[in-house]
């Protein structure tokens, strides 16, 4: 008989894990809480009433968190799926190199479409409740609510969890935030500059969204102070920028309202931007022996297996700091071949023995837990090894080259950085990709 998997979200990851399933011959169901697909990519201009988007009754009301003018960080050439690819056509008129959301949205609807997972999608369809029937999970019961009201249950053979992990903020924590009068806000919720006119802002990290919003907001607010832990090789004023300084982390804010940095300077602001990344969070799923703590959510083989609950549940786009929709897919293609008998998994006790393995490696490089699913530095390295358990082709030079150039980009802080792709050769990349031809 042929098995059958909910996909919990529509988004890239549970769009391309549907694909794979429906490739593999599994009859496949996608919930997708929302009224459309397409997850983070869906820009949705409202945001949480509470600006931190700490509302512990409600975390992340919001889906979204992408700004108004918000181009890819990424080139589309590392933006596509294998025989789907963001290159050689243009989705929503926007042929950049680094194209703004609606260009990506317009790919996943594409892609949603073509290639036959749309039908399979149910939208207004939120997923409650996630429960194993079986101490292992044999077979899984999953409760959701539809667009009526209406809560039903359906049992499935198989779950994969694909809710995306960009929603409740991650606010850090500072020392004397008693004292603190001004306003914050998480990253989660900032949508367009205009709200930093003339502010002084303080923007806390210093990843993908915190250079972006800096940058944009510099251009409207008094002065910008970036505080970063990795910031400590260029202290002080942005050379490009008029009014953007560099600090490290933030120490506190003293009695009198600065903000103090650990550099030991201090300045005055209107307002905290956390660009403080997000935790992962499952509300429907509450099962014995996985937990998400510190944001490490475990135990997972491979970032994607429990071993107590494995096969038939799996969770796809943990993985941080990688090429995300390659790595998506790569993923995707093992839990379906799994699925479908074609793969094998090792037992319970040898999965749980690597993921025991994984952990002592973290903590011997001295990597926090919260850095579990940050895959770098051996994103290379996963990504290939689960190249090898479905038998595609590992990653190819010009992949990794072009991934380090557009991080290099990224971080020197020249907003021009995306245009200026475009109209440079991009030397090594170029070639490699030349000698790819129609691959792209
Ligand atoms: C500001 C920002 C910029 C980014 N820029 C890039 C970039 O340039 N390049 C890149 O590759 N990646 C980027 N990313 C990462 C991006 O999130 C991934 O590319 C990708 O979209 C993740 O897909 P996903 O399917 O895992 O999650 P999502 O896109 O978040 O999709 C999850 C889906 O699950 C649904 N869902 C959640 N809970 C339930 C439930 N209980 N029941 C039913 N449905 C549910 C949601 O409604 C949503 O549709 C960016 C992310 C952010 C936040």
């Amino acid at each position: 008989m042929t098995r059958t998997v909910a996909v919990v979200g529509a988004g890239a990851a549970g769009l391309v894990v549907a694909r794979e399933l429906l490739r593999e011959g599994l009859d496949v169901a996608v919930f997708e809480k929302s009224a459309r697909t397409g997850g983070t990519w869906a820009y949705n201009p409202r945001a949480d009433a509470d600006p931190l988007g700490s509302d512990p009754a409600s975390p992340g009301a919001v889906h979204g968190s992408l700004y108004a003018s918000l181009r890819t960080n990424l080139p589309r050439e590392l933006m596509g799926f294998s025989d789907f690819p963001m290159t050689g056509r243009v989705f929503a008129g926007d042929a950049r190199a680094f194209p703004g959301h609606r260009e990506v949205l317009a790919f996943l609807d594409a892609f949603a479409e073509e290639s036959g997972v749309l039908e399979r999608v149910r939208l207004r369809a939120e997923v409650l409740r996630v429960a194993p029937l079986g101490g292992h999970g044999e077979r899984w019961a999953v409760a959701w609510r539809g667009e009526d009201g209406e809560v039903a249950e359906e049992v499935f053979d198989a779950v994969v969890v694909c809710n995306g992990h960009w929603t409740v903020p991650q606010v850090a924590k500072i020392r004397g935030i008693d004292n603190w009068k001004g306003n914050q806000m998480h990253s989660h919720n900032y949508r367009v500059p205009e709200p930093f006119r003339d502010q002084n802002v303080v923007v806390v990290g210093m990843g993908a969204s915190g250079m972006d919003i800096a940058l944009e907001i510099s251009h409207v607010a008094k002065e910008v102070h970036i505080a970063s832990r990795y910031s400590e090789d260029r202290l002080g004023k942005v050379e490009l920028h008029n009014n953007i300084w560099m600090h490290r982390e933030v120490d506190c804010i003293q009695d009198d309202g600065k903000i103090r940095f650990s550099e030991g300077s201090a300045v005055a602001a209107d307002i905290i931007l956390y660009c403080t990344g997000y935790y992962y969070h499952f509300p429907f799923l509450d099962l014995d022996g996985l937990t998400v703590d510190d944001n490490r959510v475990g135990p997972l083989y491979k970032h994607i297996f429990p071993p107590k609950y494995a096969p038939n549940l799996s969770f796809v786009g943990l993985p941080m700091k990688t090429i995300i929709f390659q790595s998506v897919e790569l993923e995707s293609k093992w839990v379906a071949a799994v699925l479908s008998g074609r793969a094998t998994l090792p037992s319970e006790e040898d999965m749980m023995a690597a993921v025991r393995e994984h952990y002592r490696h973290m903590e011997e490089a001295g990597r926090p837990k919260r850095h579990t699913h940050v895959i770098l530095p051996n994103w290379e390295e996963h990504m290939n090894w689960l190249a090898d358990q479905v038998g595609e082709p590992r990653l190819e030079a010009w992949r990794l080259e072009m991934l380090e150039k557009a991080v290099r980009c990224a971080l020197s802080l020249d907003e021009r950085y995306r245009d200026r792709w475009e109209q440079e050769d991009n030397s090594g990349t170029s070639a490699l990709k030349h000698s790819l031809g129609s691959k792209l």
